[in-house]
């Protein structure tokens, strides 16, 4: 299958969060506000839509083309999939929030209070788009603010709409070179930093820094790697410990 992305134009956002309602009934996630436009990103929220300014503006992973959560994972928890979209296998996952640290969008969140943590973020509705259908975020938008399709299509599209509305679009595509390109392009009518985007990041894959970084220190990722198996270790151990209490509890409740 061919390489996804989203195009999210901004100018055509209304704020009505169906994006947001839609993504919580796809993944079963709990209601965690009356209002979406103030919901934050949450291990429970997977995606937000913010008010900033006159505008709207989406908060989701965006699927790097080559993210750092991949790179940083000592794991491999995380991985790009041929369609785009990075997945989380918590399987593997130590816990060490590494990706958490190392992203540049902030994006990834943690379920601090459950017993056996997993970390969550958007999957770009993996299953759905495998089947040939759209997102539910993408399906649900009824202005066409959110769109999706091939990458290649949605790059095309968005210089499109830039080139036949110059007085409308600020010509720049966010998301096209950013940190080596995302998965989810923006196209606005201000310019991004008006919105709050962080423009000052590189063009440049992050994860060709990291490779380049740790290949020089040998020894502290040797030192990485002794502390994150104590850290596993602990980890695990007190989730153990959890789990033990909570059967002790179960079994006194039952005997009474
Ligand atoms: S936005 Fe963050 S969590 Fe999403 S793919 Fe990029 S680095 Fe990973
Ligand atoms: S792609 Fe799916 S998981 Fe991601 S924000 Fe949209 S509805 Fe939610
Ligand atoms: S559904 Fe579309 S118009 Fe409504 S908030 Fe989401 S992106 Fe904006």
């Amino acid at each position: 299958m061919s390489k996804k992305a989203f195009l999210i134009d901004i100018s055509e956002c209304v704020g009505c969060g169906a994006c947001y309602e839609a993504c919580k009934e796809q993944n079963n996630l709990p209601k965690t506000s009356d209002d979406p436009l103030r919901d934050t990103l949450s291990d429970k929220t997977y995606t937000i839509v913010e008010q900033r300014g006159d505008y709207y503006v989406r908060v989701m992973c965006k699927h790097c083309e080559e993210p750092t959560c991949v790179s940083v994972c000592p794991v491999g928890a995380f991985t790009k999939t041929d369609i785009g979209a990075v997945l989380y296998d918590e399987s593997k996952c130590l816990g060490c929030r590494y990706c958490m640290q190392a992203c540049p969008f902030q994006i990834p969140r943690y379920e601090w209070g459950s017993l056996t943590p997993r970390v969550q973020k958007c999957i770009m509705c993996y299953d759905r788009v495998r089947e040939g259908n759209l997102p539910a975020c993408a399906e649900a938008c009824p202005t066409g603010a959110t769109m999706f399709g091939d990458r290649d299509e949605m790059i095309k599209l968005a210089k499109q709409k830039l080139a036949e509305n110059p007085d409308k679009y600020y010509q720049h595509i966010y998301g096209l070179e950013e940190v080596g390109g995302t998965s989810v392009l923006y196209i606005s009518p201000v310019p991004f930093e008006q919105l709050g985007f962080n423009t000052k990041l590189i063009k440049t894959a992050l994860p060709n820094f990291t490779h380049e970084a740790l290949s020089k220190i040998p020894t502290l990722v040797t030192v990485g790697g002794v502390l994150l198996t104590g850290f596993y270790w602990l980890t695990n151990r007190k989730n153990e410990i959890a789990r033990e209490k909570f059967e002790e509890r179960k079994n006194k409740r039952g005997e009474e």
